[in-house]
């Protein structure tokens, strides 16, 4: 077997809870491409796939996770992906990129597929549930697949298509709403307007498929923050997704906005201003039964998640925690949490040395640069993970 002849596309990104899926692509980039928070498809053309294509690709990854198995009944595991079989298979140079994801997709066993790019819904319905329906065909061992899509895409198909296309096999669409405030949308070019969010959104639930809708805490900087948060907040209301998931604007100059905060249009909220922003947020959903996550790594407070309604006093409290340490507490905590070492406020008492180590860092930091330099050092490090 060579590398050649045995690989598949993959597309860049999949949501964060979708890191053990299997990824697979039915669509090249983003159709709209336009967000100016977004740095992902920037210089990237989109593109269909044909049925044919699509289904090659569904075809070599079958191979893949045959022959996988295929090694693990050579070496005595009777088709098991365990620890040996993975290492055995990663310590084989020549195997594509592909190869690799499918035995480790194999090994953690979720049996879920992410479908990859930016919006899928923008097929033909028809090919859509073509390709769907092969895919469950050919992997039956799947238990939920996955897909972005555009609010804008989505309204433009009717609940009869979207249940077609439920059918064939997709269980959830993940849709980046980021605000419910028209004139953010049209400050971000969203290319959507938060009447078409709701429409959308309704559509999918009355298809009978999952929604998880991502919002942006930030986006609409020092001069809309209010807004942002209580109209996005409104418009969950009218929705009632089953997931929100939060993930905060960070600009780092990669980024269209950049230029925006550079002229002083566009003023960044700070953590702390986020937090507040949050809280309000979160005040006030009202009347839906989503579960919050923020598992983001860019997300000051990870711990603000649960069910509606019964944890919404649980994360309002991690938020007012958050505000109610002292200003010396607050920012060793936020870059022990964007840098990756803190999960929780709890954690400052948790782990003393790791608290001392961040102290002596910032203090250093704060003597030569000043509270400036404090601040470039935490946008530094988060704006690794745009
Ligand atoms: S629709 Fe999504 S992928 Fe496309 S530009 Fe906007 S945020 Fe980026």
């Amino acid at each position: 077997m060579t590398e050649n002849l045995f690989s598949f596309e993959q597309g860049p990104i999949r949501p964060p809870n979708e890191a053990r899926s299997l990824l697979l692509r039915f669509t090249r980039n983003c159709p709209w491409n336009q967000c100016l928070f977004c740095p992902v498809y920037k210089n990237r053309k989109f593109s269909l796939r044909t049925v044919d294509e699509i289904k090659k690709d569904i075809q070599t990854a079958r191979d893949m996770a045959d022959d996988i198995k295929a090694v693990s009944w050579k070496l005595g595991f009777s088709g098991a992906i365990n620890d040996q079989v993975i290492s055995h298979i990663l310590n084989i140079s020549g195997h594509s990129q592909g190869y690799q994801s499918i035995a480790a997709w194999l090994y953690y066993g979720t049996g879920s597929c992410f479908l990859q790019d930016a919006d899928n819904l923008v097929m033909k319905t028809r090919d859509l549930v073509e390709v769907l329906k092969y895919l469950r065909e050919k992997f039956p061992e799947i238990t939920r697949v996955t897909t972005y899509s555009r609010s804008r895409t989505v309204v433009r198909k009717s609940v009869d298509s979207l249940k077609q296309i439920r059918e064939a096999g997709l269980d959830r669409i993940h849709i980046g709403l980021e605000s419910g405030y028209d004139p953010v949308l049209k400050l971000i070019k969203k290319g959507v307007t938060s009447a078409q969010h709701i429409e959308a959104g309704q559509k999918v639930i009355q298809a009978g498929m999952e929604l998880s809708e991502y919002i942006m805490p930030g986006l609409g900087g020092q001069e809309m923050w209010k807004e942002h948060a209580v109209e996005t907040a409104m418009v969950l209301n009218r929705i009632n997704p089953h997931f929100i998931r939060l993930r905060s604007l960070r600009v780092p100059k990669k980024v269209p906005l950049y230029e925006k905060v550079k002229d002083g249009t566009f003023t960044m909220q700070t953590d702390d201003m986020l937090a507040d922003e949050i809280l309000l947020f979160i005040e006030t959903l009202e009347g839906i039964t989503s579960t919050i996550t923020s598992d983001h790594i860019m997300n000051l407070l990870e711990e603000v998640s649960g069910r509606l309604p019964e944890d919404k006093e649980k994360m309002l409290d991690v938020i007012r925690k958050y505000q109610e340490l002292p200003e010396s507490d607050r920012l060793i905590y936020r870059v022990g949490r964007l840098g990756g070492a803190y999960r929780s406020t709890d954690d400052l008492t948790r782990d003393p040395a790791t608290y001392e180590k961040v102290k002596s860092l910032l203090q250093d930091i704060q003597a030569k640069e000043g509270i400036h330099g404090v601040e470039k050092f935490i946008t530094d490090m988060v704006d690794r993970y745009v």
